[in-house]
């Protein structure tokens, strides 16, 4: 049972200087920044490998001004990347967090690579909705599940200690709010000098989510089932604010039966979405967050993926995709019609959809560039919860804030913990974030524990 409980009396069985909840993208990054800094942490994770909603993800990191950008000729910045993410998330996001994450993404991303070898690069065959250069730096295998791999193996070559198989329940605080220590299943207690949570948001927590995103209430949930929203009901517990609680990233682009990711890149390249009747029913080119519901308010909860072979030869970068196909989830067609026949919608009204007006936008505001060409493809996809954005407020340095706005002394919160850079709705979500604030403010966390 997640609580905080004074910390009079307490005798804690160890103590450690450092303590961070969570293994995932934003834990490790905190855990090794501080272990550069000649600050011991510990880490405590429930399961048994590291693994979170990091494991589950592309592993693609936005960062603007990278040296891996410069070798491919793009032109980026920070500035630029602050006003992408600003505009996505409708002005809402705080504006000093925003430039955080955009001044620190690339010297993060840049860390990785060079102190922990890990052999990014930047993607350059499609782009995401909103970013306005290429940016999104990912791993070979394009996936989440090889970076936190990476990260532990990171972590075990600095023998910094991940207590796993431990879940934290308690927190133990005095009555200014300084965290002494915890509490872990089974009853062990852990004294610390400072605290950082990155045990992600609330989106493995039903009760939460029906109480803070309603319209995703009854949605497939598609990240880590470990994220029950500690990070809040901590919060709430010492005083904290919390901030953005409805934000959310979702994806309108799950395979259905499969539950593979299928990468929205099928859609930026040219790509569609439409549902059983055969019609088009938004605009696709706003992003994969905001398509999640568009997708589920469809009859049976669904719509197919509508792309060409060109462009699935680009989405074959990605492991998912590759799976989904192995799995049978791609259904290819020599024409319209036969693709029409074998997902089972009406062909006139299909290729009614298919028919794009190219150089101006249409009537949901969605400008075409290209059609496409035979042969065609489809997937059948659903549109899913990945992970939230709300969480406890936190300022530049990732020290978690009471409720008047003063930081905790000793409280720090990264990732899908701490509030994100999307605002309070799911079209704030500009791809990639959740990477963005779990990599940089794990790392701000883990320098900023360090300086007590
Ligand atoms: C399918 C999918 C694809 C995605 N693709 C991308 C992408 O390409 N790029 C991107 O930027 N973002 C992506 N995201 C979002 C991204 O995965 C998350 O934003 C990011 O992984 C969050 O990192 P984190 O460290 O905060 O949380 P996590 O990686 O979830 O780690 C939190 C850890 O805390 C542990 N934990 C929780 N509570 C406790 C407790 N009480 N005690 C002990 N341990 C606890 C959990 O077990 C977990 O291991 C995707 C998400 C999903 C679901």
């Amino acid at each position: 049972m997640t609580a905080v409980k004074p910390s009079d009396d307490v005798e804690f069985d160890s103590e450690v200087p450092l303590l961070i909840i969570g293994a995932g993208a934003a834990g490790l990054c905190a855990a090794l920044t501080a272990s550069e800094a000649g600050v011991d942490p510990v880490v405590i994770e429930r399961d048994a490998v590291p693994s979170g909603s990091t494991a589950l993800s592309a592993g693609l990191i936005p960062a603007a001004g990278t040296r891996f950008q410069r070798e491919k000729g793009i032109e980026d910045s920070a500035k630029l990347f602050a006003e992408d993410i600003a505009r996505k998330a409708h002005g809402e996001a705080d504006a000093k967090l925003v430039q955080a994450v955009a001044l620190n993404a690339g010297p993060t991303v840049e860390w990785l690579a060079e102190t922990y070898a890990m052999p990014f690069e930047v993607i350059t065959d499609f782009n995401y909705p909103g970013h306005s250069a290429h940016r999104m730096h990912g791993l070979p295998s394009r996936t989440g599940a090889e970076l936190v791999d990476r990260l532990r193996s990171a972590a075990e070559a600095r023998d910094i200690p991940i207590l796993t198989g431990r879940v934290c329940e308690t927190l133990f605080a005095d009555e200014d709010g300084f965290i002494e220590g915890v509490g872990i299943s089974g009853g062990e207690t852990i004294g610390c000098g400072a605290l950082v949570l990155a045990c992600n948001g609330y989106g493995g927590n039903r009760e939460l989510v029906r109480r803070h995103i309603p319209e995703m209430a009854g949605a497939l949930y598609f990240g880590h089932p470990g994220n029950q929203g500690d990070a809040i009901l901590w919060g709430d517990a010492l005083g904290a604010r919390v901030a953005s609680l409805s934000g959310y990233q979702g994806h309108g682009s799950v395979a259905s039966p499969h539950n593979i990711l299928i990468t929205w890149a099928a859609i930026t390249e040219g790509g569609f979405q439409v549902n059983r009747a055969g019609s088009r029913f938004h605009n696709e080119a706003l992003g994969y967050s905001e398509a999640a519901a568009q997708v589920l308010r469809q009859p049976g909860g669904v719509a197919f993926d509508i792309f060409d072979a060109r462009i699935a030869g680009i989405a074959r970068q990605f492991e998912d995709f590759r799976n989904a196909e192995k799995q049978g989830a791609l259904i290819i067609a020599q024409s319209l019609e036969e693709l029409a026949a074998r997902i089972g919608v009406p062909a006139d009204a299909f290729k009614d959809a298919a028919n794009v007006t190219l150089g101006k936008p249409d009537r949901f505001g969605r400008l075409f560039e290209k059609k496409l060409e035979p042969p065609f493809c489809a997937i059948k996809v659903t549109g899913a919860l990945f992970h939230t954005q709300g969480g406890l407020a936190i300022d530049a340095h990732a020290r978690v804030l009471r409720e008047n706005g003063r930081p905790f002394e000793n409280l720090f919160a990264a990732g899908g913990a701490a509030v994100g850079v999307s605002g309070s709705r799911a079209s704030g979500y500009l791809s990639g974030n959740g990477l963005l604030t779990a990599t940089v403010f794990g790392r701000i966390a883990g320098t900023s524990a360090t300086k007590l």
